[in-house]
């Protein structure tokens, strides 16, 4: 033990006062004295975080002190990160806070009971001032123990470029939090929590240019609180700043090779640097004092111990100083990398060390790591339609904006949330009640543990509680997968597998279908919804207690959003993946473009939600605008929909050709009220001219028809209110670039026949796991719909599939063609005609005809017709009467069924 009678201790910061502290406790005897310029009770800053293993040290070393800090520390679990696009959550990443005033007062209280002398408001300017055996420079940064020999200290100093300022807030944060912003005059940074239940530190930092750009440079403390109050204003909640010799500082980067100059000894501060971010300038200074303390019990002389702290303490400091400044320069970039996604901009602030591999922080933060996985997994689907495609230019389309596809709903929040979203007989909901719904179903589904981009089969009819279990998904960063309400059980289980589903939600009444799918209950979860169901968790069980608000998840535009199924009529159903911006790029084209909704429109889709074209109806662009949506669960019939119309007056109505068959064919139809209809709109096929004519009699408007797929996820090629061409899908809507593309592959000029490609920004990037009919259609950025079409004066005829061009007697014909002819005939209510091998590998054509009711025709009657309309050789070898043609649960006739049924009928 070194022989000593007195120790000067320049700064009564944390270095200063615990090295008092442990020489009393070490040398009873010792005269200690503390000087300190501050008067009592005064210093600078706020709060100081500890990471929450930091302490450890204390505890080991003095138990005492310990006890009197660690109930006084506010502690949290989590950091948080706010990212401009959304607040991601780095779960095991504790840390510990406590006012720096009260650390202070504890350690004054401390050493003073042990009889430290304490010179308050004292300021040394001469070293003369110092007697001790040995001087203890714990004077900060600007020491002048350094000062008095920087050349053998040997210091080095540098400043970053980044200017800080160091606030209080008068509000606790729930967490350490760093929020990041972009201002007009560039990004600005705060790193805020609280050290006491109701006062946060709050140190705002801003790069060079950002700094100077703002005038910060030119304004006093007060002022520049009040700008910084105005960027952090959200997070801020209206709690003002708290200035405390708030001035703008650059962080200075110290550090001294020699710690021992004489008698003289530095430690903390005065000695090194340690960026805030990383939470360990003070228990550095603390852990010097350790290290001196112990090299002064262990060495028999003065020199010695000083000697063996200079070889012992620096190297175990260089470390934390070295990872200090790596993190301090993450800080002077993170404007360049605030434009990176949200869990990215994340994954790289956690990393900035370089220390931490991808199993320590998996270790270190499962929910994070799960999220960054998964948003990586579901990256491998990338957008293949460029930034500045003339489509979006054409409207003005700017991606970047749709990060979350939930704010078509929540938008409505500010703008009407009183206002209706849905009606009908499944009742009345606001937009507030359907977001705070949504919102639940949101947390709900984070309850189950699911992770970002994780699936969500949803098997729902048209009830409110679709929409907002969609969107609360979405929001909560999950995919949806909406499937047909028709689907037979060992199809449900092929989607299910398929898409990799981790929960099924599904309508009560069809739980059947799920428990007859043969899927495996106890791994997967079942969530029935109106209704209870064996089997399946009731909605509201699942539902109870979750909060009604939800922060939307840190999505981006290109992260997939939600799926649906192709239909499968021409093979296994294929998973459609939709992208968060492609809902709000249907709205900006044919939505506004050409749909043209109103905020008091009202609108009845009879295609439900799980079909692209039901959902755009029904959910996309009435809620863009914050128009009504008249839900109908249940399956359609000509009467119900005439009853629902009348009940409810939509104004703007949604059907299909065969629907609009069915209703202009309907008994009594002439005699419902539709006069609250000022639309109408149908797509999916082509409209005959005798059901055109028809509906324009009974509504006074024909159906303004247009095409649109799955893929495309609404309507591409549409006629207007204002221009209509009969038999014409339409011209294309502004967004979207078409083209139509002969065999070699270049495009045709008007009047020729060519495969139609389309491109946009709804486009679907792929269909799931099969990147052979991936290539096949989705072709660089343009979508090969496989429809052959012939343009005419900028309006597009469909001629068939390109496929489906078939040689019978020698020369071609297309069957669709055969098939509308069929339906012009007037005792046809519904035809399909299909081409198919015959023994002697000869091609022929064969129909499946619904007569109208009442009415009779011959096999022959008809086929005399399609010879005098189209050419004789095009006629239908085969004719098969059926009371009615099957159909697919999105309305459209079942084509393979079809081609069944003619083979079975011989
Ligand atoms: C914005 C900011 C945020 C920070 N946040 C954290 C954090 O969250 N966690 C953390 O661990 N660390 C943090 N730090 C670092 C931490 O404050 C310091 O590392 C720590 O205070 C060092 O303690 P010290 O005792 O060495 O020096 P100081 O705390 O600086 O104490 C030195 C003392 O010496 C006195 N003094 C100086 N010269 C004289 C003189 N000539 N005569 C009399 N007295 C004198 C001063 O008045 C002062 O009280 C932060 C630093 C900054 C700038």
């Amino acid at each position: 033990m070194a022989h000593l009678s007195k120790v000067d201790i320049l700064g009564g910061g944390p270095g200063g006062l615990y090295t008092a502290i442990l020489l009393r406790r070490t040398f009873p005897d010792l005269d200690v004295r503390v000087t300190e310029a501050a008067p009592r009770g005064v210093t600078w800053g706020f709060g100081v975080v500890f990471s929450d293993r930091a302490l450890d040290f204390l505890r080991a070393d003095d138990v005492e002190t310990h006890d009197l800090i660690a109930p006084r520390m506010e502690r949290w679990q989590n950091m948080t990160l706010n990212h401009p696009e959304g607040q991601v959550v780095l779960d095991g990443i504790g840390f510990a806070a406590i006012g720096r005033l009260e650390l202070l007062q504890i350690l004054q209280g401390r050493a003073e009971a042990l009889g430290v002398e304490m010179r308050y408001g004292h300021t040394v300017s001469d070293l003369s001032d110092l007697t001790g055996d040995v001087i203890v420079g714990a004077d900060g940064l600007n020491s002048l123990i350094r000062a008095s020999d920087p050349v053998g200290f040997g210091e080095t100093i540098s400043h970053m470029s980044n200017r800080f300022a160091w606030f209080g807030a008068k509000r606790p944060f729930d967490t350490l939090t760093q929020t990041f912003r972009r201002t007009a005059k560039g990004a600005m940074n705060a790193h805020h929590y609280r050290y006491a239940s109701d006062m946060s530190t709050f140190i705002v930092e801003a790069d060079e240019n950002t700094f100077f750009a703002h005038g910060f440079d030119r304004m006093d403390e007060a002022e520049t609180a009040r700008v910084c109050e105005e960027v952090f204003a959200d997070v801020l909640e209206g709690a003002p700043l708290v200035a405390n010799r708030s001035i703008w500082r650059q962080f200075p980067k110290l550090w001294c090779e020699n710690w021992v100059s004489g008698n003289r000894v530095l430690l903390g501060d005065a000695v090194h640097t340690a960026h805030f971010s990383i939470g360990s300038g003070t228990r550095l200074a603390m852990e010097d004092a350790i290290a001196l303390v112990q090299a002064l019990k262990a060495e028999a002389d003065v020199p010695a111990a000083l000697a063996a702290y200079q070889v012992s303490r620096p190297p175990i400091a260089k470390k934390i100083v070295t990872a200090a400044n790596t993190s301090c320069a993450w800080y002077e970039d993170f404007a360049t990398k605030i434009g990176k996604p949200p869990l990215d901009f994340a994954f790289d602030y956690v990393t900035r060390s370089g220390r931490v591999d991808m199993d320590r922080l998996r270790a270190l933060s499962p929910q994070f790591m799960a999220d960054y996985e998964a948003h990586h997994a579901a990256r491998a689907v990338t957008d293949p339609v460029g930034k500045d495609t003339p489509g979006a230019r054409e409207i003005g389309f700017d991606k970047a904006q749709h990060t979350n596809c939930s704010a078509v709903l929540w938008d409505n929040l500010e703008r009407n949330p009183g206002k209706l979203a849905l009606t009908g007989p499944a009742g009345d909901v606001s937009y507030a009640r359907l977001c705070a719904r949504a919102a639940r179903w949101g947390n709900a589904f984070r309850a189950q543990g699911l992770s970002l981009g994780d699936r969500i089969a949803m098997f729902l009819d048209d009830t409110p509680e679709y929409p907002a279990a969609f969107f609360g998904a979405v929001r909560a960063g999950f995919v949806p997968v909406l499937l047909n309400t028709l689907t037979p059980p060992d199809l449900l289980k092929f989607f299910v597998e398929d898409s990799g589903a981790r929960l099924v939600l599904c309508e009560a009444d069809l739980a059947a279908t799920v428990a007859a799918s043969g899927l495996d209950a106890g791994d997967l979860p079942v969530i029935a919804v109106n209704g209870a169901a064996e089997g399946a968790r009731a909605a509201e069980d699942v539902l109870a207690g979750q909060p009604e608000d939800l922060a939307a998840a840190p999505t981006g535009p290109d992260d997939m959003a939600f799926w649906m199924y192709s239909s499968g009529s021409t093979g296994r159903p294929k998973g459609i993946v939709h992208l968060h911006h492609d809902m709000a790029y249907t709205q900006e084209s044919f939505g506004a473009q050409v749909l043209k909704l109103q905020d008091d429109d009202i609108c009845f889709s009879v295609p439900k939600m799980f079909f692209a074209y039901g959902f755009g109806n029904s959910v996309t662009f009435p809620f863009s605008v914050g128009a009504t949506t008249l839900l109908m669960p249940g399956r359609p019939d000509p009467g119900k929909i005439a009853d629902l119309i009348e009940t409810w007056r939509p104004t703007v109505f949604f059907g299909l050709p065969t629907l609009y068959t069915a209703l202009c064919r309907s008994e009594g139809i002439g005699n419902r009220d539709f006069s609250s209809l000022r639309q109408c709109m149908s797509a999916a096929e082509i409209l005959s001219e005798d059901v055109f004519s028809r509906w324009k009699a009974l509504t006074g408007m024909p159906p303004i028809e247009g095409l649109g797929s799955t893929e495309m996820l609404h309507v591409y090629l549409s006629n207007s209110a204002e221009e209509q061409r009969l038999g014409a899908a339409g011209k294309p809507v502004p967004g979207y670039e078409v083209e139509l593309r002969g065999p070699d592959g270049a495009p045709v000029g008007d009047g020729a026949d060519g495969v139609m490609y389309v491109r946009g920004h709804s486009s679907a990037p792929c269909y799931w796991n099969r990147p052979d009919k991936t290539a096949e259609t989705m072709q660089g950025d343009w979508i090969c719909t496989g429809d052959r079409f012939v343009r005419e004066d900028g309006y597009y005829y469909f001629q068939g599939r390109a496929d489906d061009l078939v040689k019978v007697s020698g020369q071609w014909v297309w069957p669709l063609e055969v098939e509308r002819c069929l339906n012009e005939h007037e005792a046809v209510h519904e035809a399909a005609v299909v081409a198919h091998e015959m023994a002697d590998r000869r091609m022929t054509l064969s129909a499946l005809v619904a007569l109208r009711g009442g009415v009779e025709a011959e096999a022959m009657q008809l086929q005399d017709h399609v010879k005098h309309a189209l050419m004789p050789h095009k006629y239908p070898r085969r004719i098969l009467f059926v009371p009615e043609l099957p159909k697919t649960g999105t309305g459209k006739i079942d084509r393979k069924a079809v081609a069944d049924m003619l083979a079975a009928g011989g």
